[in-house]
């Protein structure tokens, strides 16, 4: 049996996920952490809008049982590329940008990202505050 949670949390919960995450969403739940046998984060993102930077995070509880071991998907292990690869340009380092090139390499391709950063005028401004 499994819970889904929506929370808001602080960037050092969401970092947390076995500890401070799996408290908080406990809570949120309203059951006892030792009832929670795993947990997975279905979705995060970050609102850096404001000045109090949250993580959105939807977190799947697995409650009293564990899940069966597909549930629970591996991180994806990124390994080299081919030397003699094919390449592809990635135009920007954006998130689409990054994504784009994680797959690449998902699929053998070797990217090389071009990221034009700001002008120089934006740059000395961030550089000074
Ligand atoms: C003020 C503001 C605040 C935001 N806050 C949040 C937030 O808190 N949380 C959230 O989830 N989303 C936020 N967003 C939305 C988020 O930034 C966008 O959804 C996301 O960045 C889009 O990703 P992207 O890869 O499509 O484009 P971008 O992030 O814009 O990436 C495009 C990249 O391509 C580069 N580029 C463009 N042209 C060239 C070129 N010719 N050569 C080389 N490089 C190039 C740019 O420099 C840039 O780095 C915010 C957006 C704004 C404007």
């Amino acid at each position: 049996m499994y819970q889904d949670i929506d929370m808001r949390v602080a960037p050092a919960v969401a970092g947390q996920p076995d500890t401070l995450l799996k408290a908080e969403a406990a809570r949120a739940a309203g059951v006892d952490t030792d009832r929670v046998k795993a947990l997975k984060i279905v979705r995060r993102s970050i609102d850096a809008r404001q000045r109090k930077v949250v993580v959105n995070v939807r977190v799947r509880l697995y409650l009293d049982t564990l899940p069966d071991s597909t549930a629970i998907a591996e991180p994806i292990v990124y390994r080299p590329v081919a030397p003699d690869a094919r390449e592809a340009i990635v135009v920007g380092a954006g998130p689409a940008g990054l994504f784009a090139a994680l797959r690449l390499i998902e699929l053998g391709i070797r990217p090389v990202v071009l990221e034009r950063g700001k002008d120089v005028d934006a740059r000395r401004r961030d550089m000074a505050r």
